[in-house]
């Protein structure tokens, strides 16, 4: 029998559902991914660069032209100067940058607080780290913080706190006001931040993103992080970067450097040609993103089920209170997969512990016009 390091951990819900969505023939608006590609000109830029021989291993801290674009877009977005060389380091996706930041700075015995609903993986990196989560509930209503909930799940032991804005699955935004009130939170605390803020660039209604990299004060302390694959709609590229002043991102590399070493050479050669390329991209993302979101919405506005729009992200939360609120959210996702072709996440999967009555499911809109039509059709049906 192996004494498991993880003994609560199975296999994650984005693989069950879409595992499930495959099995069963069901559109897949579950996992977050596009069912469309990236731009051609990007495909084209990494293809070019494997022919040209870029396949071996690029920088530890990543190809320098690609932390420098990096570094550019920061300037554009949110008008800061970060240091290409010191505070860039490119990753092998988010998730891995997140791993490594909390093996960085987590010690046995540490305290990480994290806001449910929150990202799977966050938990068992910790865990790893022989760490300890925290979980503060976020508000059942707008996912917003709650200042009491947090002030209570302070310790001396708290170590970390992680940040996810826009926040998936809610895509509730975090505004400047409450920057300011965490910093002063925990200005006098020996307390680390993540901020995962891998949907940066989806954002609707003309809000912004408020980034932790334009905030000194917190920034001081972070490792933010982003990912390529939701920002140019390639996530199976797996490539992503963390941001961190240079005596954090000295301790973070430490970590990167025996995980993976380095990112993948071509993606970063083609990423980095895009971006030099076009810039537009990103600030093309909220129009584009925000014409799913209100096309789903509008074709789902005859549905039974009730939303408030999304604010970030690529997901749409639905209460299905007024059709089956006899069922729990994971069996709600699986009787919307089997009974009606259309695979969701449940948001329950999300929260140490469950909200009493709270009847949501997770719709991914990273999806083709007609796909969403058609899931609108069958949603609507119910
Ligand atoms: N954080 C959040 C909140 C996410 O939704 C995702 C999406 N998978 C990630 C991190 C991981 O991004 P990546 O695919 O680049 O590892
Ligand atoms: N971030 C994606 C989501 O929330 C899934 C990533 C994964 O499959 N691990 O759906």
């Amino acid at each position: 029998m192996i004494s498991s390091k993880l003994p609560n951990v199975g296999t994650t819900i984005f693989t069950r559902m879409s595992q499930l969505a495959v099995e069963t023939g069901a559109l897949n608006l579950s996992q977050g991914f596009p069912d469309f590609d990236g731009p051609q000109a990007l495909r084209d830029a990494v293809a070019a660069h494997i022919n040209a021989g870029h396949n071996q291993y690029s920088p530890m801290t990543g190809l320098p032209a690609l932390r420098e674009q990096v570094a550019a877009k920061i300037a554009r977005s949110y008008g800061v100067t970060v240091n290409a060389d010191t505070e860039i380091t490119i990753t092998p996706g988010a998730t891995q940058a997140i791993f490594c930041a909390i093996q960085a700075v987590i010690r046995a015995g540490d305290e990480v607080i994290v806001f449910d609903p929150c990202y799977d993986s966050y938990e068992p990196s910790v865990e790893l780290a022989g760490g300890r989560c925290v979980h503060v509930q976020l508000g059942s209503a707008d996912f917003a913080i709650d200042w009491e909930k947090l002030e209570q799940a302070l310790s001396p032991r708290t170590r970390m706190i992680i940040l996810n804005t826009p926040h998936n699955p809610s895509g509730a935004l975090v505004t400047r006001a409450e920057l300011d009130q965490l910093a002063a939170l925990i200005a006098n605390r020996d307390i680390y931040l993540i901020s995962d803020e891998v949907y940066e660039h989806l954002v609707y209604d003309g809000l912004p993103h408020v980034s932790v990299l334009a905030h000194a004060e917190l920034y001081q302390r972070a490792f933010v992080v982003s990912s390529f694959g939701k920002t140019y709609h390639v996530t199976g590229w797996k490539t992503g970067y963390v941001v961190a002043p240079p005596a954090l991102s000295v301790e973070l590399r430490k970590v990167h450097q025996y995980v993976s070493f380095c990112g993948v050479t071509p993606l970063q050669w083609g990423l980095a040609d895009f971006m030099a390329a076009h810039p537009e991209h990103v600030e093309a993302l909220p129009a584009f993103y925000q014409a799913k979101r209100d096309l789903f919405c509008d074709l789902l506005d005859s549905s039974r089920f009730t939303f408030k729009r999304t604010p970030g992200t690529y997901f749409q939360l639905v209460d299905y209170s007024a059709i089956r609120p006899d069922l729990s959210d994971v069996d709600m996702a699986l009787w919307l997969t089997r009974e009606h072709g259309v695979a969701s996440i449940p948001v329950s999967v999300f929260c140490q512990q469950p909200v009493a009555d709270q009847r949501l499911v997770r719709l991914c809109f990273a999806k083709r016009e007609e796909t969403l039509r058609e899931a609108a059709e069958k949603l609507c049906a119910i």
